[in-house]
């Protein structure tokens, strides 16, 4: 482990040496996908989604796939030491002066080898209840051979149960069952939540929960809710 973490160190200060670098946080179901695709069309990052690796990991089959499978479909984390071996192959390809880090980091681990050799310029916290989480989690339903995602309350199939372009049979992850949300959560609270508070001491938390805007939120079209006022603290963060 702790050699995984020196090499980590060095990949990334050649990574990030010349990157400005947005990490994207929140609960699981939080809306970090649909905030972040918005983000890399306005604002061209690179983006690194740790949850994206792994479930790529698990379809190919690779011997981190395998391993990490069990604890993806249990709720639960994937270990550091994995998690931090396939961030680093994956930052070794960075290219834009802009990264976005989705999903990670999770745990202390993690964050202290990310802040070890690159800086932090931007937090973004998207947050919410954890009843509203359920039920957004629940509703999720998804298209395997594509990855098209659908939710039941504002972005249903044309048929239920039916993918609208191949017109196949959708699926729900194992990790969207409510049991397996449940742990997630947990988690969540025990190993991720208190990285808030190392970001907010280190002063680039920045809190986004879209609660300003009753009526968007009401049309559950929440993350267009948030983006008014994201992409605008985006374009002034970037600017400088
Ligand atoms: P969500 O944010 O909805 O939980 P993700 O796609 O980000 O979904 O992650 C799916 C799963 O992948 C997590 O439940 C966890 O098992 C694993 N995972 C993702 N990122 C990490 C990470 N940084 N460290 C450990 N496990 C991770």
């Amino acid at each position: 482990m702790a050699s995984q973490i020196c090499k980590l160190d060095q990949v990334l200060r050649r990574a990030f040496a010349r990157c400005k670098t947005t990490l994207i946080m929140g609960p699981p179901g939080g809306g970090k996908g649909t905030i972040s695709k918005k983000l890399i069309k306005d604002f061209h990052f690179h983006h690194v989604s740790a949850g994206d690796l792994l479930r790529h990991q698990v379809r190919v089959g690779t011997p981190h796939g395998i391993q990490a499978r069990t604890y993806m479909e249990s709720g639960t984390l994937v270990p550091d030491d994995l998690v931090l071996e396939m961030f680093m192959n994956e930052v070794s390809k960075l290219t834009s002066s802009r990264v976005l880090l989705d999903g990670f980091p999770r745990t202390s681990v993690q964050a202290t080898a990310l802040d070890k050799e690159c800086h932090v310029d931007i937090a973004i916290n998207l947050s919410l209840p954890n009843e509203e989480i359920v039920r957004r989690i629940s509703s999720r339903w998804i298209h395997s051979p594509s990855g098209r995602t659908y939710a039941y309350d504002y972005n249903p199939p044309k048929v239920e149960g039916q993918d609208d372009v191949t017109g196949e049979p959708l699926v729900q992850r194992d990790d969207d069952k409510p049991e397996a949300v449940r742990a997630r959560l947990q988690e969540y609270d025990k190993q991720t939540r208190p990285l808030l508070d190392f970001y907010k001491a280190k002063g680039c938390l920045h809190e986004f929960d879209g609660t300003g805007f009753p009526d968007l939120v009401a049309k559950d079209r929440r993350s267009d809710a948030i983006y008014l006022s994201l992409k605008p603290f985006m374009e002034a963060s970037l600017a400088t």
